[in-house]
């Protein structure tokens, strides 16, 4: 299952929508992850003005700790239940040393169009990223599905949010492509 992030590039700021996985840890060694983290890819993370977590899974927040200083938007339940409750991430990676959390309660706009809605089903903490295109609304999901069906049948409130947004595009955190499939 692959993970990615994404990059928002916008006249205000540069956005980075989680953050993945730097190294592996002896709590996921099972799962034998295959690292290609950011600081290791030609991305310039110095350019990088903002990060946002969808959610704070180890391998959404893996890589928090490259930004350092920077801001770093999370949902206040999310970050609640991240350093609350047992075997729920890796909670040295989402408390890394530097890492500036910005508690969001809500609906949020981060620059003029691009909003972080509450999306609750994977987490009750999960956010989505919306934001608003010539084209259409396109959504960086994270987790709030998994893979394509979750959106195709709608269960959790997160995914029938996804749908009432009636978006043209949806990236989620492990699908190589988009949702909707264009032919
Ligand atoms: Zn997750």
């Amino acid at each position: 299952m692959p993970v990615y992030v994404h990059v928002i590039d916008h006249p205000g700021g540069r956005v980075l929508v989680d953050t993945g996985m730097t190294e592996s840890h002896p709590a996921v060694a099972d799962m034998d992850p295959r690292l290609e983290p950011l600081n290791e890819q030609r991305i310039d993370l110095d350019s990088i003005t903002a990060v946002v977590n969808t959610h704070l899974h180890f391998d959404h927040c893996g890589g928090n700790h490259l930004f350092a200083g920077r801001p770093v938007y999370v949902q206040r339940q999310e970050l609640e239940d991240a350093r609350m409750q047992d075997d729920y991430t890796i909670r040295e990676w989402v408390d890394a040393a530097g890492v500036n959390y910005v508690e969001v309660d809500g609906e949020f706009e981060l620059l003029p169009g691009v909003r972080l809605l509450p999306a609750p089903g994977h987490t009750r903490g999960s956010q989505i990223v919306v934001v608003e295109t010539d084209e259409g609304a396109i959504v960086v999901a994270g987790d709030t599905a998994v893979w394509f069906g979750e959106l195709d049948e709608p269960v959790t409130e997160g995914q029938r949010l996804i749908r009432s947004l009636n978006p043209h595009q949806v990236w989620l955190a492990h699908a190589d492509e988009s949702w909707p499939a264009r032919s």
